[in-house]
């Protein structure tokens, strides 16, 4: 379906919570003009099938009545024990911060910063706007922020990485477990208990239905286009509105648009090399040193799954393996893959290659597992001449790659690839 053939109906919501409007396909660009879409149901995109649009049943109630029990869970999660460790005797218990702490006290403040910023803040960031937007639409006169916040959430999604820190924890709990007495505190059950509860919010909570309270309660008003005007999507809220100049804000969120995502080429290949390049010493130099009455094992990232497989602990050799080598690796070849064949005007699978994308941007977190395993190790043992466990250089060479290449999903437009196929828009 082309953008001339659909009827400029505007954004309008009727009585029954339902939703008419104009979307744009922000995987390959194609216009739909969709009729009305009931509560409980979603849109498609016809042509590379990513989810256009979600309206869940009873969405700000169901979601607000989660972020509360979300929050009291991350309160408990932050100030009650996580775990102990007992060895010969010596006990060390440690909380949720307790890693990025002793990761910081060894001078390795870039990957302190990193674990605390995806297990505490951002998690703690993302329910306390979530809940600010929520109850806050409830109020007589709604904080005018609103909008401005909300489109931030959108942003800090995938840097809250407490699945992924679990996993870590059990991978940790594993390599401990023969050598020493661990035990599992509150602040555990209450983060996996959170875990569950920040899944449910994303799939309760349909960003276009907080939209609309936002603009049923004034907050914003988004022009209804004339007949044949321009239109351009904003791909931080999702509207399809008129475009006013080149970078036009926003009518709804105030973000700046862009018909496609600038230099969107150029800056997702400098952040690949520069990936590239750190993952070398990602995997040369010892993610981690582990000193036992004075003698010291350094292990790199290969070297701790060997020592997993060697244990005869297969299945756990193998995820740490999948998550921290295949993942890297296949997230760097995959994009490199899109940009050339992007570049050589490819019309090739495109279709296949937007879900190719859409895997490597959602994968990439899974291989943070690593670095919160060492995290934990770094803060649990601790026995000073007993055992020490001290992080490596390589640890912050492999965040690098892990954030770098994150990134540089981020960077990439798959809507370049229909483009340069010679797709409609
Ligand atoms: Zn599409
Ligand atoms: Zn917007």
């Amino acid at each position: 379906m082309s953008s001339s053939t659909i009827p400029l109906n505007g954004h309008d919501y009727d009585a029954t919570g339902g939703f008419t409007s104009i979307l744009e396909c922000d995987e390959c660009g194609l216009r739909h003009g969709i009729g009305h879409l009931a509560p409980g149901s979603s849109a498609l995109c016809q042509r590379c099938g990513s989810t256009l649009l979600r309206i869940p049943v009873d969405s700000l109630d169901r979601s607000l009545a989660l972020v509360v029990g979300g929050l009291i869970l991350i309160v408990i999660a932050n100030t009650m024990p996580f775990m102990s460790l007992k060895i010969q005797g010596r006990l060390q218990e440690a909380d949720l911060i307790t890693g990025a702490i002793a990761l910081l006290r060894q001078g390795m403040w870039p990957l302190a910063a990193v674990v605390a910023a995806t297990t505490v803040v951002a998690p703690l960031l993302k329910l306390g706007a979530t809940f600010y937007v929520l109850a806050g639409l409830r109020l007589p006169h709604p904080p005018a922020h609103i909008p401005l916040v909300f489109r931030w959430l959108e942003i800090l999604r995938p840097w809250a990485m407490i699945e992924v820190y679990l996993l870590g924890v059990f991978v940790a709990y594993v390599k401990l477990v023969d050598l020493a007495t661990i035990e599992i505190g509150v602040a555990f059950y209450a983060l996996a208990a959170l875990m569950l509860v920040m899944v449910a919010i994303d799939i309760v909570l349909g960003p276009e239905v907080v939209w609309a309270a936002i603009e049923r309660r004034g907050l914003v008003t988004v022009p209804t286009p004339a007949p044949e005007e321009p239109l351009l999507l904003c791909e931080a809220c999702s509207l399809v509105a008129p475009m006013v100049g080149h970078g036009s804000p926003c009518p709804r969120c105030g973000a700046h648009r862009h018909f496609r995502k600038p230099d969107s080429i150029m800056r997702a290949w400098a952040l690949m090399i520069t990936a590239i390049v750190l993952y070398i010493p990602a995997n040369a130099y010892p993610v981690m040193t582990v000193i036992s009455f004075g003698s010291g094992s350094p292990d790199t990232i290969l070297s701790g799954v060997k020592e997993l497989a060697l244990a005869g602990m297969w299945p756990l050799a193998l995820l740490v393996f999948f998550a921290s080598i295949t993942v890297p690796v296949l997230k760097i070849v995959g994009l490199a893959f899109l940009l050339i064949t992007t570049q050589r005007h490819s019309h090739w699978r495109l279709r296949d290659r937007t879900v190719l994308y859409r895997i490597v941007e959602s994968v990439g977190r899974w291989s943070m597992i690593d670095v919160f395993m060492i995290s934990i190790l770094v803060g649990l043992v601790r026995l000073g001449a007993i055992a020490t466990i001290e992080p490596g250089i390589g640890a912050i060479a492999f965040a690098a790659v892990v954030i770098t290449t994150m990134i540089a999903a981020t960077c990439f437009d798959p809507r370049l690839m229909w483009d340069a196929a010679g797709e409609q828009p």
